[in-house]
């Protein structure tokens, strides 16, 4: 028995809270719906919709918006125990293009047009966004991006390609970063359009991953026309926006609860099948550091409950969280040896699922800003406080 070094910390009042949303879960999550994710596959486009629409009928769409616009109002400690109890539990992962994304976008800089028909569709899972940021040679630096949007009366034309637009085969509605001017920053001449997914002169072309599946895509725009409306604040200051929006990205990406239960998954096969000295060792590690992910998270989220500036903190959770990630994973694969590499149904007896989100887990110190690119910014954040 491992102590919860969550638990230690919560009073009475939050420990019910969590137990409300354990139960929660364990009574409305269908059964196979909780088992695709054990087994470490992504999540049906079904299974996703359904979650949602159950969280939504609970009034939990959107745990960390403002009461005002349909959120929870919880605080920032319930709002991470909500999260770790669904990754505990096996939940789907609620894709964070909707709630974490740009619904935050659009309460903070949309019209009042923009606020009252999307945020509503956004809390009943009625619209699946997807990000349209990326574009060959504008990843890491983004503000590279060459995809096209000339005012043309009462729209926008956009021409360009995106790439890495994850689940965009399940969208009907894009945020986008495009070019609307070119001006002494780069930074300057950028936009944030929304794009119908179904408009005329949009092509997907699908990316299948190293773990088989068909996750990201291509997505190329040929003169797609877009309402002037669906500009989202002023134009040329997109890049603010994105800026707003990939900080609350990268603090979604730290999933110490689903690491929390593949370290309990490790734990129950090291016990069937025992371990040397050295594995228990770097499993002691990787616990040592998911608790130090988890502790950190939860400080940042009191600050900023608080109203205080975390600095670089969505990167160091971003870094660490998603570095954890990989190590319990490479440990599963460790534990089990030549049967970690069998796909599908080939893999049995423990190690289903490891050799696919094994080979997806890669991509997570990519996603979101890579490691390299995070690690910059806490350098620099670490020089200025330092200055
Ligand atoms: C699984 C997956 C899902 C994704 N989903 C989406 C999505 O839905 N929407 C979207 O818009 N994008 C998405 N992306 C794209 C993702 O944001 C980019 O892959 C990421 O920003 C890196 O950009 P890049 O691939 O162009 O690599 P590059 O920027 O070309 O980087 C290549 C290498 O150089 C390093 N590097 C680059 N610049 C620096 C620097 N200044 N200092 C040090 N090292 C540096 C990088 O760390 C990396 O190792 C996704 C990516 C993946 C893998």
């Amino acid at each position: 028995m491992h102590a919860d070094p969550i638990d230690a910390l919560l009073g009475s009042d939050e420990r019910a809270f969590r137990a409300e949303v354990r139960g929660f879960i364990r009574d409305t999550l269908p059964e196979s719906t909780r088992r695709n994710a054990d087994l470490g596959r992504h999540a049906t486009r079904d299974e996703v919709l359904h979650w949602q629409r159950a969280l939504y009928a609970r009034g939990w769409a959107a745990p960390t918006w403002p009461e005002a616009y349909g959120g929870t109002g919880w605080d920032p400690v319930r709002q991470f125990l909500f999260t770790l109890e669904c990754g505990l539990g096996s939940a789907p992962k609620v894709p964070a293009f909707g709630t974490k994304m740009i619904g935050p976008v659009l309460y903070t800089f949309g019209s009042e047009a923009q606020k009252a028909f999307y945020l509503p569709r956004i809390l009943r899972a009625e619209d699946w966004w997807c990000q349209g940021f990326s574009e060959p040679g504008a990843g890491s630096d983004l503000a590279a991006l060459k995809t096209r949007a000339e005012r043309v009366g009462d729209r926008y034309v956009v021409n360009g390609q995106k790439i890495w637009t994850t689940k965009a085969q399940h969208a009907n509605r894009m945020f986008a970063l495009v070019r609307t001017a070119t001006g002494a920053r780069r930074q300057d001449g950028i936009s944030m359009l929304l794009i119908d997914m179904d408009s005329p002169g949009i092509e997907l072309r699908p990316i299948i991953g190293i773990d088989g599946s068909h996750s990201l895509n291509e997505v190329f725009l040929t003169d797609v026309a877009v309402p002037a409306g669906n500009l989202v604040g002023d134009e040329g200051r997109g890049w603010d926006y994105a800026r707003f929006l990939l900080a609350n990205e990268r603090s979604d990406i730290t999933g110490v609860g689903r690491s929390r239960r593949q370290l309990a998954r490790l734990r129950a096969l090291v016990g069937q099948r025992g371990a040397g000295a050295g594995l228990l060792a770097a499993i002691a590690e990787v616990d040592i550091a998911l608790t130090a992910v988890e502790l950190t998270e939860l400080r940042y989220l009191a600050a900023q409950g608080r109203g205080e500036d975390i600095g670089a903190g969505a990167s160091i959770l971003k870094l660490r969280g998603t570095e954890v990630q990989q190590e319990l994973t490479r440990l599963l694969r460790e534990v089990l040896g030549a049967e970690a590499l069998r796909f599908g149904a080939a893999a049995q007896g423990g190690a289903e699922g490891i050799a696919e989100e094994y080979l997806y887990n890669r991509a997570s110190t990519i996603y979101g800003g890579s490691s390299e690119i995070q690690r910059g910014l806490i350098a620099r954040a670490a020089m200025a406080e330092g200055a």
